[in-house]
């Protein structure tokens, strides 16, 4: 995506966040404050709106959005208010950049904390129709979704991501923490959180 970086692109990228954020928040997936939704503005340089930090994500506004660069530290554009954006910022960047998804979603959905706590070493699925919906084969097709540990260091949890990841798995779970999705825009992002979401569910029921 390459829209210029002012207030108006900026909004409205807020206002696509706030929308999904709603859904993921009636689905149980973003309690408290927990999780952020962000969508890459410009590539070069790498800027990223994402929901701002501490507040309910079911009750955002087009407004409640900040915009970080590389590293998830704020940057500033003019006619927005500099709000605060998560810490996890740094980390959404980091997936943006290396996997050139449009759209990461990070939610704090029970399943994918459950399945990680299961199979600390990655998820395996295989031969389930739902996997046609993160892009992969319905039959004889061996999916993990990585697991990485946790960290409050967005560097180190960055680190981890990279060395786990592989381009045809669109997700990855952070033990103890959650889930992070992502897409070459939000509506496809939304579809992979869902789906690796139920096929973490399924794979749990069925073990
Ligand atoms: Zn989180």
């Amino acid at each position: 995506m390459s829209r210029a970086l002012n207030a108006e692109n900026v909004l409205e990228a807020g206002g696509r966040l706030a929308a999904e954020a709603a859904r993921f928040t009636s689905f149980g997936w973003m309690r408290g404050t927990s999780g952020n939704l962000s969508e890459v503005v410009t590539r070069e340089p790498l800027r990223l709106a994402v929901t701002a930090s501490g507040l309910d994500k079911g009750e955002l506004a087009a407004s409640d959005v900040a915009v970080v660069g590389p590293d998830g530290e704020p940057v500033e554009v003019g006619g927005i208010e500099p709000l605060v954006p998560s810490a996890e910022a740094g980390l959404h960047a980091r997936v943006a950049a290396l996997t050139g998804a449009d759209a990461v979603v990070h939610v704090h959905a029970l399943n994918a904390v459950v399945a990680g706590h299961h199979w600390p070493r990655g998820v395996l699925l295989r031969d389930v129709e739902t996997l046609k919906g993160i892009g992969r084969l319905a039959h004889d097709d061996e999916v993990v979704i990585p697991v990485i540990a946790n960290s409050q260091d967005m560097r180190e949890l960055g680190d981890r991501f990279e060395a786990a990841y592989d381009p045809r798995t669109p997700a990855v779970i952070v033990a103890d923490h959650g889930l992070y999705a992502w897409g070459p825009n939000l509506k496809r992002a939304r579809h992979i959180t869902e789906c690796v979401e139920w096929l973490l569910a399924y794979k749990i029921a069925t073990r």
